[in-house]
């Protein structure tokens, strides 16, 4: 069986002491909610000038959540002005790095092939990549939504071994539903994660898909959680907006 996670994308928002009040407010409301975090997971995903910040109050406080970073270079080091190495993000305790997030490959062009090296490249230093997928509004509505998002799968999956695809996990985030307040019901987002799982065991093995947490991103918010944690494919929830206040956060990982 597949725990939980709730993981909230912070985007560009919230400097590195703005992070440490809001992982502590966050831990301690949820703590004071009794939450069982090996139970459900919750981690944040923090720009890369929080995570020093963010280890330091993690580890001197004993914090339950985890952290990541928004990105990761594919490289380890040289010549590659601007970007971040998996192995620093690994020195600063970072369990997940988002990789393919629908921002970076609109504004930044991050192709199937830079999501497939970023993904080789967090895995092959111990941090979990969390691939996101989903399809913009004109292929939602020209019905192709189902293909188009299992050819990301198909590219960000390529290189990698079985026992690598199954520590991934998949964030199935239709582009329509970021940041506009307009949430997949439960059994669209339940169609497009089944056919992900579906891939999964195709490119792999039944062991493989099983083990995979396929997450569901797009305006999610403590009131439409529940539903869609109720869909047998979906694991958990990428949350934007919503994560950024720590009281609504945390009603959405008490979710149970
Ligand atoms: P919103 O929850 O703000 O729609 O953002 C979703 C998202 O992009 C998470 O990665």
């Amino acid at each position: 069986t597949r725990t939980p996670l709730i993981a909230g994308n912070w985007k560009l928002n919230l400097d590195h002491l703005e992070a440490v009040h809001q992982v502590q407010k966050l831990d301690f409301t949820l703590k004071d909610a009794k939450h069982d975090y090996e139970a459900v997971e919750v981690a944040v995903l923090a720009p890369f000038t929080d995570l020093r910040s963010i280890q330091t109050v993690v580890e001197a406080d004993g914090l339950g959540i985890k952290y990541g970073s928004q990105d990761i270079s594919q490289h380890i080091s040289g010549a590659y002005t601007g970007e971040i190495s998996p192995v620093f993000l690994k020195k600063l305790g970072v369990t997940y790095a988002a990789v393919g997030h629908s921002e970076r490959r609109q504004y930044h062009g991050e192709t199937d092939e830079l999501v497939a090296a970023k993904s080789k490249a967090a895995l092959d230093h111990g941090i979990v990549p969390i691939i996101c997928v989903g399809e913009g509004l004109d292929i939602r509505k020209a019905g192709n939504h189902v293909e188009y998002t299992l050819a990301q799968v198909d590219g960000a999956f390529a290189g990698l071994t079985a026992d690598e695809a199954a520590k991934t996990v998949v964030a199935y985030e239709p582009v329509w539903a970021i940041g506009t307040g307009e949430v997949a019901t439960p059994a669209d987002a339940q169609e497009v994660i089944g056919a992900i799982r579906g891939r999964l065991a195709e490119l792999y093995s039944a062991e493989v898909a099983d083990a995979v947490r396929v997450l569901y991103g797009g305006s999610v918010k403590s009131s439409s959680i529940v539903e869609l944690m109720a869909e047998k494919d979906i694991d958990g929830g990428l949350v934007g907006g919503a994560s950024l206040d720590a009281d609504e956060f945390a009603r959405i990982a008490s979710f149970y």
